[in-house]
């Protein structure tokens, strides 16, 4: 994977970092609000069930102690008997005897004048019978549940049947209703019609309508159903204090998340990761600065400078990248990857010239081992180039060890590469090395070049250079004077923005071109004993 796509990858998961804690601090407060809100709601129904049970439970009992009764019907004992039941039983609020489905006495009257009882709502399998009724022989109308097994019934409140203390912090309301006859027996509040259209049609036991939660509760054998249902509004609330609680930690942990992420990034920003990635890419670009003949002004080849475009269309200096590639140890993998691109754009310009040669700078740890020459001899074969036609520029500096370098240069030129001491002059080591060491060129630091008037040592170079029977490149020629001292000095070549300055190697190409074209031109113009 590239670096920049690693970069792509690590940018994706530093925003998920961040939103992920966040995202699930809202997951984890809605979830657990509505947790709490349906645990609430359920439990209550739970409750009620229970309380609805607990009160059928008890008339139940009552008719079945009724029934045992020896007495005569409505006699003094039998209404005392009647009264006792009602007095000990919480929910009973009448015990009646009936004569078929006429009250003749209850607890209340000794002779009663009530009206006889419909036809039951409900029957239940076991013969418990149940009436939902707002008659009384009060002289008053209010709903009442009678529950009857044989001659017997009670009358129970239905209001005891819901009566439930929610002990949740949301208030929730309750109907009770006889399935058979689809009547509400009771209820806390209004409950609306098409729920209970809802709850028959769809049998569903928990949903969510006009912004309340419904939760039901069949109670078959009763032939009853439970309706629990409360609005969502207090659940936005309870959702809100879920997120101040839940989103510090979020916050918290996407902090931390993104400061471990950040510094991944930032690992992965660092220049040795960006070079390493600008090589993977192919980023960087090789340019090429003519080598001419002082004499003649002929071009004879060219230096090979790298370039590292940045994205803000500036280059970076080699200078800057090059001492950094050396100290992050990527330099073998960038001098690789100059020498193919020099093969891969330079080798035919190579073969139609023979004469003509590429220098290409090399640093101290590309010369601790042959990798690289066989990895150059190969390519010279392939190319068709003759290995002479490349120069290998080392400065001083990159002799550390003579006793390593030297065999290794040596092998240099025994495969037929010639080898050139760049920057020469400004070293610090001692000129004995120059006469161990096999070179071939002396390159004259551009800094001896500039100031020629006032630095007479650029004369004791040249004097040095001489004596080792060494060729002579002298950098940065920038104007004709220059020319003109070096010449009559007796050095050879030159290279500088007198002639030209690093071109593509397209442009350079051209330049060379027209360089020889017009050379050749001299020479036939010239005056044959010139
Ligand atoms: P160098 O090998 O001494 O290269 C010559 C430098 O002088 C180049 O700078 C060139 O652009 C600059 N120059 C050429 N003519 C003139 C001139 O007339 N006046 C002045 N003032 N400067 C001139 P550049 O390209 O910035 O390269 C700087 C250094 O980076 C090179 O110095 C070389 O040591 C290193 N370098 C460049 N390319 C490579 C490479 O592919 N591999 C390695 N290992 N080092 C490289
Ligand atoms: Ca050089
Ligand atoms: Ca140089």
């Amino acid at each position: 994977m590239t670096n920049r796509r690693l970069r792509s990858l690590v940018t994706a998961i530093l925003i998920l970092a961040v939103l992920l804690p966040i995202a699930l601090s809202i997951w984890f407060a809605r979830s657990h609000a509505n947790e709490q809100f349906n645990d609430e709601l359920e439990t209550y129904t739970a409750s009620a069930r229970a309380r609805v049970e607990m009160v059928i439970e008890q008339a139940r009992e009552a008719l079945l102690v009724l029934n045992t009764l020896q007495t005569t019907p409505c006699s003094p004992e039998h209404l005392l008997a009647l009264r006792r039941l009602a007095y000990t039983h919480r929910y009973v609020q009448e015990v009646i005897w009936m004569d078929g489905l006429s009250p003749r006495c209850s607890s209340l009257e000794s002779s009663s004048r009530q009206q006889p009882f419909p036809p039951p709502d409900a029957v239940t399998e076991k013969g418990f019978r149940a009436w939902y009724t707002s008659r009384t022989d009060l002289d008053m109308s209010y709903e009442m549940v009678a529950i009857g097994l044989d001659r017997y019934a009670v009358i129970i409140d239905p209001l005891t049947f819901i009566d439930v203390v929610p002990f949740s912090s949301n208030p929730i309301n309750l109907a009770l209703i006889g399935t058979t006859s689809n009547h509400i027996i009771a209820s806390t509040s209004t409950l609306s019609p098409d729920i209970w259209q809802t709850v028959r049609e769809e049998h569903s036991i928990s949903f969510t309508r006009h912004g309340n939660r419904y939760e039901i509760l069949p109670l078959l054998n009763a032939k009853l159903m439970i309706v629990a249902w409360a609005s969502l509004a207090p659940l936005e609330k309870a959702w809100r204090d879920q997120l101040l609680l839940w989103m510090p930690f979020g916050i918290v942990i996407s902090l931390l998340a993104a400061a471990f992420i950040l510094r991944l990034l930032g690992r992965l920003q660092s220049p040795r990761y960006r070079l390493i990635d600008a090589l993977n890419n192919r980023d960087l670009t090789i340019n090429y600065q003519p080598v001419v003949e002082l004499k003649s002004g002929r071009a004879i080849g060219a230096e090979a400078l790298v370039r590292w475009p940045q994205p803000d269309g500036t280059w970076l200096s080699p200078d800057v990248f090059i001492p950094m590639a050396e100290q992050t140890g990527t330099i073998n993998q960038l001098s690789a990857y100059v020498i193919e691109r020099v093969f891969e754009e330079m080798s035919d310009w190579l073969r139609q010239h023979p004469d003509k040669h590429i220098a290409i700078n090399l640093a101290a740890q590309d010369l601790s081992s042959t990798v690289l020459l066989e990895r150059l001899t190969r390519l010279c074969a392939g190319a068709g180039v003759a290995t002479r036609q490349i120069v290998i520029e080392m400065t001083e500096r990159s002799v550390v060890d003579p006793d390593i370098t030297g065999p290794i240069l040596t092998r240099y030129r025994q495969a037929g590469f010639r080898v050139s001491i760049d920057d020469f002059g400004t070293g610090y080591s001692s000129l004995s090395y120059l006469q161990e060491l096999e070179v071939d060129i002396l390159k004259i630091d551009k800094s001896f070049v500039m100031a020629l008037e006032r630095k007479q040592v650029t004369s004791h170079i040249i004097e040095i250079a001489r004596t080792l029977k060494l060729e002579m490149v002298a950098e940065g020629v920038e104007n004709p004077q220059q020319e003109a001292w070096l010449c009559r000095h007796g050095v050879q070549y030159g290279q500088g923005w007198h002639y030209s300055k690093a071109l593509s190697a397209q442009a350079f190409m051209r330049w060379a071109e027209e360089n020889l074209a017009s050379r050749e031109d001299e020479t036939l113009l010239a005056p044959p004993h010139a």
